[in-house]
């Protein structure tokens, strides 16, 4: 009797390890393990040449502001555990209220986010969100998901032009939202910044979600389940341990510059 109870158990056991096993070879485009890193990085490459072509997204350049948004990619990307990637962050000129991540670690930042962001902790913690959406490619699952991995590939002028639509207003479901926002929390303390940073700039964009500036922002388009999002990052608390080591950089300096 128990021996037939034990082979029983092991019957379910192997079932359940068949529908994981299973599971995980059909979870596209959750993880799209369809398109290597590789290929995301060449896309990338080619997606942020061409948004940067576009006069709304030209590229700033300021030796001073990109040297501080390197300074806290720095700081940032040498505390990520591990990563395929090799983070670009590019800043470009525009009014708007703005982050977005390109396929391949690009992120792309916006000077008015930059003016916007009261203190350089403010701008890691939305550079340490969209980091969150690189590493758990949910650019990459978007794009497949709205055109097919086929089409994606296929570097068709149309279809570029389709993509870059489409990445300069990337709206996340909220489970990808809320995945984006533990990894910053966590990548922020690991970092030595104070991770409730994040709560308390989401604040600041929750007062001022009627400002014009920020209607494509990606961290306020799911704009319904904000308040949540916002408890929740308030709720992380760091290991007693933890000790924030400030941005050694002249804030007010660098954003007079802009
Ligand atoms: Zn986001």
């Amino acid at each position: 009797m128990r021996r037939s109870i034990l082979k029983d158990l092991l019957i379910l056991l192997g079932v359940f390890a068949l529908i994981w096993l299973l599971a995980s070879l059909f979870n596209y485009p959750d993880k799209p393990k369809l398109l290597s890193i590789e290929k995301e990085e060449r896309l990338g490459e080619a997606y942020v040449d061409l948004i940067l072509l576009n006069p709304m997204f030209r590229e700033l350049e300021n030796e001073k502001i990109d040297s501080a948004v390197s300074m806290i990619g720095d700081r940032l990307e040498a505390n990520l555990e591990h990563s395929d990637y090799l983070y670009n962050f590019v800043v470009f000129d525009s009014k708007m209220i703005n982050a977005f991540t390109v396929p391949g670690g690009n992120i792309l930042i916006s000077s008015g986010l930059i003016a916007f962001c009261d203190s350089p902790e403010e701008l890691a913690s939305v550079m340490a969100h969209e980091m969150g959406h690189v590493e758990e490619r949910h650019v990459v699952s978007r794009l497949i998901k709205e055109l097919g991995i086929d089409i994606l590939t296929s570097g068709d002028q149309y279809v570029l032009g389709e993509v870059t639509g489409l990445l300069t207003s990337t709206s996340f479901d909220r489970k990808q939202e809320e995945e984006a926002d533990r990894f910053a929390a966590e990548l922020l303390e690991r970092s030595s910044i104070e991770p409730r940073t994040l709560a308390t700039f989401f604040r600041k964009l929750e007062e001022e979600s009627d400002n014009e500036l920020m209607k494509h922002f990606e961290i306020i388009s799911t704009h319904p389940n904000f308040s949540s999002r916002i408890r929740e990052a308030l709720s992380y608390e760091p290991a007693d341990d933890f000790k924030a080591l400030p941005m050694d950089l002249d804030w007010e300096g660098i954003q007079a510059g802009l």
